[in-house]
């Protein structure tokens, strides 16, 4: 079993960031404001399955895909305030977009903490490539949401995705649902319970890459707000999974969940504070809200 690592980024100061943090601050800024703000109205009025992967590519290439991730991994070692300030300003523009890269960092995070070189190599490799590439995190079902976030609620947990070791693999079942990013990401970090457990208490995760057979993705949810990125099921049936491609060890779910959550939920937090208000701006939040109320009242006439 590897041990999950904690990483280390630049030292957590608040109130003054390092030099790297304010630069790539300002081109986070420069892009939303020019790129991401003049769209977000026709995002968030599109269908719910359209994707602006233009968007996503122009992100890519400021280094959005690997900010999370260190220098010596190819990443832009901003650690995680320079991920939060980046976040805050996509937010500001559009939170839908700011979730696109932020759920890809959670993707990200178990590979990352792994420790595992192999590992990386095969899943964080292709954020350094010309293309755009993004991951999704999968967690939460249908019976399930914070029974499987709260460690002390995994006694609750029902009907959980299950994963059984056969031979040199794991063998996955379950369903998954509202994974950012599920319609459109190159892999997920799934998290099911080992079967036979009680509850949640064998929570696991592995890296499933989303074109192995017996994974099926959709439908995308029709949201209310987050309409940039997309919002899907994933449903894993018989889907076989190297034995390789497990984070940690069998059990080490919770603790992951735990370490994950100090590295990037932390910028959930700052989009929600680009929400209320102290960023977003008016301008795009009156027109955006406009909109939604529209298309409510188309719904439920
Ligand atoms: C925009 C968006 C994007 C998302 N993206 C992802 C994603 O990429 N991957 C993913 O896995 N999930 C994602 N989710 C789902 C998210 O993880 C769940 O919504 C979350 O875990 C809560 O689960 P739930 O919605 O089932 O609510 P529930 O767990 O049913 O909770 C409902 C309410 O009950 C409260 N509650 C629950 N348990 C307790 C308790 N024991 N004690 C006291 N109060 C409690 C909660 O605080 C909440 O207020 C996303 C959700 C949204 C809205």
């Amino acid at each position: 079993m590897t041990p999950i690592q904690q990483q280390s980024g630049p030292e957590l100061n608040l109130t003054e960031y390092p030099p790297e943090v304010v630069a790539f601050q300002q081109r986070v800024r420069d892009f939303a404001q020019s790129e991401v703000l003049p769209r977000a109205i026709e995002l968030d009025a599109a269908p719910h399955d359209h994707f602006a992967w233009h968007l996503v590519q122009k992100g890519h290439q400021l280094g959005l895909t690997r900010a999370l991730l260190p220098p010596e991994l190819g990443g832009l070692g901003v650690g995680v305030v320079g991920v939060c300030v980046a976040m805050e300003e996509l937010a500001a523009a559009c939170p839908g977009v700011a979730l696109i890269f932020g759920a890809t960092m959670l993707g990200q995070t178990p590979v990352l903490l792994s420790g595992e070189p192999g590992l990386q190599s095969r899943f964080l490799d292709m954020f350094m490539a010309e293309e755009a590439a993004l991951a999704c995190n999968a967690v939460c079902e249908e019976a399930a949401g914070s029974d499987l976030v709260i460690p002390e609620s995994f006694e609750h947990a029902q009907v959980v995705t299950t994963l059984r070791r056969d031979g040199d693999d794991y063998v996955l079942n379950g369903h998954k649902r509202v994974i950012t990013n599920a319609a459109v990401a190159a892999f997920a970090t799934a998290f099911a319970n080992i079967e036979g457990s009680h509850g949640a208490s064998g929570l696991t995760c592995v890296v499933v890459p989303l074109d192995t057979p017996g994974v099926t993705r959709g439908p995308v949810a029709d949201k209310m707000g987050y309409r940039a990125c997309l919002g899907a099921e994933l449903a894993f049936d018989d889907v076989r999974v190297p034995a390789e491609n497990l984070v940690g060890g069998e059990g080490d779910g919770a603790d992951l969940l735990v370490a994950q959550g100090n590295m990037a939920r932390s910028s959930v937090a700052a989009v929600s504070r680009a929400w209320r208000g102290t960023r977003w701006s008016a301008r795009s939040r009156s027109a955006a809200s406009v909109s939604r109320a529209v298309r409510c009242s188309r719904t439920t006439r």
